[in-house]
């Protein structure tokens, strides 16, 4: 039997070949293991579509590692001997091969690197090179900062990554954010490009047929899986946005449609979070389509933006500040998710559309979960854990460090405004100006107290009133509560009416 010397376990949202614990690896005397374990596939009910991407992904990732001569070990979810538990796999094979080092690179859920750091074995951790801005550069960045600002470290990243920049340091246009040029709805007639999907090999469907037999109780369909699972497919992906997707992206970033779950984005989220892109490439792709032509500068900055400005932020928040962050709840709120964010049954179209697609795909984009599934759980009080699992659970780009920062910081606004300096609250209006939801919808978002109102309205003022005291102060919501001032006894009173009256509705598990 050869002996092992290096021994690198690689997680299934790790599977770069650049990973910076499987650099210098001797073929003969190193190997790799993965494993798919049941601890971390059923935590939450992951959505049966995230599972089969992450296992097929690694099995593809097995084979490419091989192709490349490198000794891998792989369990299998249903081996007989699989301990369920990453630590546990790590325990079993360290006794199996006794190795004279392990190595991993630092992981993506605070929970999992805790159990890894506390099994007993010496680990050789390495920082996650795949991002930009490291977990130290960031503690740094945020130093002495009472509360911290997307806008002014996603300038320092600009700088750092010298994307969209002048000769001289300024950013190229003349202003670092074109945020303001990428707000208009879809034009009537205007048809986003039919999605690039990704016919199931062998693997893929070998993995379909374990995860059915393994997790049929997962909310989600998982027969309309179409994602790519290796990185020359997700390569393709990527190409077809740019092809087909960038150069409207800014435009409409923020549109809404219905039966258009994707508009143009750019569906790549899993695919880069698992380590099949690499983000430094995308940027520069991003930056090369602007620089000869082909998309505007409002495309072009805006996507940059959400990649080294909002995922490397959110990213930084989460180590900085876990584990108490996932604790935070600044609002006291401890309604439960209603029953409908599992079933997509509800009379309200845009929560029907955005979640009927998120079981249907596995995915709904930024301004579905932050405007509508976001927005309604803020406004009607969830507690923060009960919609933080299920957005975990939905999505198929949902990883602990990316997925929680974003639904308990900027949905939520439950860590007290330290990512975001406002809630995201909003009522039916802005739905209705970004989408066509409304007009097939069996509320009248026209109306904000009567039977069929839409329910957004009234619980819009109603999370308003009943956190004035918190929220009166901010800058930002000056205008609002100048509004809510000026409005008559008798209105706000019949708008506090209706809400209650909703919020009732829920806490007795009906639908809306
Ligand atoms: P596009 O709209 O085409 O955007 C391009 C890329 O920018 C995305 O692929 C993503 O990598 C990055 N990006 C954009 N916004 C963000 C952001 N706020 N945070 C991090 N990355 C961003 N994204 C995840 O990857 N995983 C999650 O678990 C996740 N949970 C979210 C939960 C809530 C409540 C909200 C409001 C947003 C969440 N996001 C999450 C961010 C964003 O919604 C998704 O990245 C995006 O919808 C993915 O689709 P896309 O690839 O088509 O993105
Ligand atoms: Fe949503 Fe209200 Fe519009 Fe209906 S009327 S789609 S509930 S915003």
């Amino acid at each position: 039997m050869t002996t092992t010397h290096r021994l690198c376990l690689v997680l299934g949202d790790q599977l770069s070949l650049d990973l910076a614990s499987l650099q210098g690896l001797d073929a003969e005397r190193d190997c790799v293991l993965l494993v798919e374990v049941m601890e971390e596939a059923s935590h939450v009910p992951h959505h049966p579509q995230k599972i089969a991407l992450v296992f097929s992904a690694m099995r593809h990732f097995a084979q490419e590692l091989q192709q490349r001569g490198i000794r891998v070990h792989y369990v299998a979810l249903d081996d007989p001997r699989n301990t369920g538990s990453v630590p546990g796999e790590l325990q079993r094979w360290h006794s199996q091969l006794q190795p004279s080092e392990l190595h991993l690179t630092e992981c993506g859920d605070w929970r999992l690197e805790q159990s890894l750091k506390q099994c007993g074995l010496a680990i050789h951790w390495h920082a996650d090179s795949r991002f930009l801005c490291s977990r130290g550069e960031f503690s740094r960045w945020a130093q002495g900062k009472k509360q911290l600002r997307m806008e002014f470290f996603y300038r320092d990243m600009r700088r750092k990554s010298g994307l969209l920049l002048n000769g001289d340091g300024s950013p190229v246009g003349g202003a670092w954010n074109f945020d303001a040029d990428n707000r208009k709805a879809l034009p009537k007639g205007l048809r986003p490009p039919a999605p690039a999907r990704f016919a199931a090999d062998a693997i893929t469907q070998e993995v379909l047929a374990l995860v059915a037999k393994h997790f049929p109780h997962h909310y989600g369909r998982l027969d309309s899986f179409d994602y790519p699972v290796t990185r020359a497919d997700a390569q393709s992906l990527w190409q077809y946005f740019l092809d087909w997707g960038l150069a409207a992206f800014g435009d409409y970033q923020d549109a809404m449609a219905s039966n258009e779950p994707f508009v143009f984005h750019a569906r790549i989220s899993a695919a880069l979070n698992i380590g099949l892109l690499d983000l430094r490439q995308l940027c520069s792709d991003v930056e090369a389509a602007y620089g000869s032509g082909t998309v505007a500068l409002n495309a072009a900055e805006g996507f940059i933006r959400q990649l080294i400005g909002w995922r490397e932020y959110v990213r930084g928040v989460y180590w900085l500040k876990m584990p108490d962050y996932a604790h935070g709840n600044v609002f006291g709120n401890s309604r439960s998710l209603p029953p409908f964010y599992w079933s997509g049954e509800t009379r309200m179209n845009c929560m029907r559309q955005a979640i009927g697609q998120s079981l249907e795909h596995a995915y709904a984009h930024h301004i579905q979960r932050l405007m509508v599934t976001g927005n309604f759980a803020l406004l009607a009080g969830i507690a923060p854990s009960e919609i933080c699992a299920w957005y975990l659970a939905i999505y198929m780009d949902a990883f602990d460090w990316v997925e929680l920062p974003n639904t308990l910081g900027m949905v939520m606004h439950a860590d007290g405004g330290y990512l975001g300096s406002k809630p995201y609250c909003a009522s039916g209006q802005y739905i209705k100006r970004m989408s066509d939801y409304c007009t097939g919808c069996a509320y009248k978002v026209s109306e904000s107290t009567s039977e069929d109102a839409c329910p957004f309205n009234a619980l819009y003022w109603h999370f308003l009133m009943r956190h004035a005291d918190l929220l009166r102060g901010n800058q930002r919501l000056a205008l609002i509560y100048k509004n809510l001032a000026r409005m008559p006894e008798s209105r706000q009173q019949a708008l506090w009416q209706r809400g209650q009256h909703l919020l009732a509705t829920l806490d007795a598990g009906q639908p809306l």
